[in-house]
């Protein structure tokens, strides 16, 4: 037994915290100890280093401190224009304070010509400068001298009704702080320390909470930034090396099949980079070690048949494979797809998604638990504990930014006797620094080459006022024999009106095109009918496909060359270039059309010209990731994996390069982590691990 550590003491045993708030924090914000709160860092300070005078003030600061005395303290107005406004001096000039809300509480707690020190947000307003609700303590003897920055922490609107702010939150920290004193155990060994001159964790936890000026903070957030990244790193790392070392994978040896296939069936060569893939996860298959491979492509490089001929492999030596895709279309694209390959083969295939019809499912289950299947093709359906193997071989995962690693690990054991070899393949390209902490544990393979003959898309950004014009150019290629997508957001907050604007948008587009078959597929449709529009439309029996983003994914129409994005300004960067990604797949010039409002933020700009100017995944994704930051980047919500509290995916590229080195090296020279110098690492991991038990068990 560990003796029970400073930083799991219970929060409500903290002086000024006891057990009412000490709930509240657990229920509003997580913290259920005196280390979660410690944890909890501030997302920005205010500088209070120093006093404004009001002839100073301007518009452009992000908050501002100010010394002086409330002259005057008055209800205005009546019903829901009510408001106090209360006139404040400092001798250089004055200024208007102004409360909408807690009028009554405001009143009694403020009194005139007394003096106060008061921070907020300085808004000028008819040549004057004014506060909205701002910050006021009374001026005491500690505080007139200002001298700090004030950090501010994420809170609740329960939290701050019972007036648990930020500074009471700061105080909290320093309580613990000053309790802990020595008790903060180094976290980073001292070489590493000393290599990129980063502060004690003892100093960062002052800085990060407690800072007397820019450079403490400066200094905290590297250091802890480092060590967050440092540990990520480690122990994707340290999962690498064990899988590497310690689960064996089945040798699949023989290649008779793909032979065959490569000979009589396969409908074009491979390109160079396809090539080099299967070569590299060839290798892996054989090593006698499991596989945990990334296979990164551009929409359109070909990594289907990648996995197909990866399958092949797998099958040939007495193994099954499965495919799991994110969406059912995209499922049932795969699997219309292979099945033509799998027929001239003689290979059994079934499909599993959510819409499976019973009988067809015990079917399924049946011919994979003896074998007589070789693969399946489906979605989440697949994970559920019934799907059984004789003896799977080979899972493979499309489009994995939907899926979670959980979901990952699922499939793993669907092989009890030795894991499955495990191919993950992503269409979105993902940003480095992204890439490195949601699959560091992965190796890499990358398709860097398009099939030969495409031309690139060419996209271009119209404003809704040109939709004639736009309307126009479609039926140009119409006329030439092409088809054409009229892509509508639907996203769920607003999905009424999203629906709304979609029907509308059909009964236009029918209007507008009397001569053309028009399919629509969205959301809200059975499985069953979306499957019937596509094929529809993969037939030519309809022209223009109308639909939602259900077509984001994979979904493969080659004379297709038009694509319409209605409302743009609406979907992310990388989703654009999903949807873009569904053109250009035959050998005809392909057009993408952006159309967006007039009215439109900086950001929204940015994106619609980066589209516009490149057809390059990695520029847009690193684009999207600087635009947006990682938080709200496709899939990194639904991972699990980046949960990091400090760092910047968009920002912190080089202390990840510096943090990953660190992890690699380290491990390299002492894998176990017994070196005394490593000690403070071997403790950590204890310590992460332990953490990690206790939120299992209160979650
Ligand atoms: P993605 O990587 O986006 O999943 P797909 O596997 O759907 O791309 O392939 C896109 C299209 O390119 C398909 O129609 C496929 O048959 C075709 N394709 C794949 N590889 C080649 C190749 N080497 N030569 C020509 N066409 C190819
Ligand atoms: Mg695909």
């Amino acid at each position: 037994m560990m003796e029970t550590n400073f930083f799991d003491t219970k929060i409500e045993f903290l002086k000024g915290v006891g057990p009412q708030k000490g709930d509240l924090l657990k229920t509003e914000l997580g913290i259920f100890t005196f280390g979660d709160l410690l944890q909890h860092y501030p997302f920005r300070y205010e500088d209070r280093s120093r006093f404004y005078r009001i002839s100073e003030l301007r518009e452009d600061l992000p908050g501002a401190q100010v010394k002086g005395r409330l002259r005057q303290l008055e209800v205005i107005g009546e019903g829901p224009k009510t408001r106090l406004i209360g006139q404040f001096s400092d001798g250089t000039g004055s200024m208007e304070l102004v409360w909408f809300q807690g009028i009554s509480y405001v009143q009694k707690s403020l009194f005139r010509d007394r003096e106060y020190i008061l921070y907020g947000k300085p808004t000028s307003f008819q040549g004057r400068f004014q506060m909205t609700h701002p910050e006021m303590e009374p001026l005491t003897p500690e505080n007139e001298r200002g001298g700090y920055w004030q950090p501010v922490y994420n809170l609740t609107e329960k939290l701050r009704r019972r007036f648990i702010d930020s500074r009471t939150i700061s105080r909290w920290q320093r309580q613990i702080l000053e309790l802990a004193g020595r008790q903060i155990r180094e976290t980073l060994p001292d070489s590493l320390m000393e290599k990129y001159r980063l502060a004690t964790k003892l100093q960062a936890l002052w800085g990060i909470h407690v800072p007397g000026n820019e450079q403490h903070i400066h200094q905290a957030k590297r250091r802890l930034k480092f060590e967050e990244l440092f540990y990520n790193q480690l122990r994707l790392i340290k999962q690498k090396i064990l899988r590497k070392t310690e689960y064996p994978g089945q040798v699949f040896g023989r290649a008779q099949l793909i032979r065959t296939f490569y000979d009589e069936h396969l409908p074009f060569d491979l390109t160079g980079a396809q090539k080099r893939v299967i070569r590299e996860i060839f290798e892996d298959m054989r090593s006698g070690k499991q596989m945990n491979r990334l296979l990164q492509g551009d929409v359109g490089s070909g990594k289907t048949i990648v996995a197909f001929i990866c399958m092949l492999l797998a099958i040939d030596n007495g193994a099954q494979a499965c495919l799991m895709a994110p969406t059912e279309i995209l499922s049932d694209q795969h699997f219309q797809g292979l099945s033509v390959f799998a027929e001239m083969l003689g290979l059994r295939m079934g499909r599993l998604t959510g819409s499976t019809p019973k009988k067809e499912r015990k079917i399924l289950h049946e011919g994979l638990l003896d074998g007589s299947i070789q693969i399946v093709v489906g979605t989440h359906a697949l994970l559920e504990d019934i799907v059984q193997f004789q003896n799977l071989g080979l899972v493979i995962i499309d489009e994995q930014h939907r899926f979670g690693v959980a979901q990952r690990a699922k499939l793993w054991q669907k092989n009890e006797t030795v894991f499955p070899h495990v191919l993950v393949m992503t269409a979105t390209p993902i940003p480095r620094t992204l890439a490195m902490t949601l699959y560091g544990d992965l190796d890499l393979s990358q398709i860097d080459e398009l099939p030969p003959g495409r031309k690139p898309i060419v996209t271009r950004w119209k404003s809704d006022q040109h939709r004639l014009e736009v309307f126009g150019f479609v039926r140009q290629e119409l006329a030439k024999g092409r088809q054409a997508y009229i892509v509508y957001p639907l996203i769920e907050e607003s999905e009424k009106l999203d629906f709304k604007d979609l029907m509308d948008g059909y009964e236009s587009v029918q209007r507008a095109f009397p001569e053309y078959q028009i399919s629509i597929v969205h959301g809200k449709m059975p499985a069953k009918d979306k499957d019937y529009e596509m094929q529809r439309f993969l037939k030519q029996e309809t022209m223009i496909m109308v639909a939602t983003t259900v077509i984001e994914v994979g979904v493969n129409v080659p004379n297709a060359s038009v694509m319409v994005i209605e409302s743009a300004e609406r979907f992310g960067l990388s989703q654009l270039h999903q949807l873009r990604g569904r053109v250009g797949r035959g050998a005809d010039q392909s057009y993408c059309i952006l159309m967006t409002g007039l009215k439109l933020s900086t950001e929204t700009r940015m994106r619609m010209k980066v589209m516009a100017e490149t057809n390059d995944g990695f520029v847009i994704a690193d684009t999207d990731l600087r635009l947006r930051g990682p938080g709200d980047m496709a899939g990194t919500q639904q991972s699990g994996v980046v949960d990091l509290l400090l760092a910047d995916l968009s920002k912190d590229a080089e202390v990840l390069k510096a943090a990953r080195e660190s992890a690699m090296q380290i491990l390299e020279e002492d894998p176990e982590l017994v070196l005394p110098k490593n000690q403070p690492i071997h403790n950590q991991l204890l310590h992460l691990r332990e953490n990690e038990s206790n939120w299992a068990r209160i979650s």
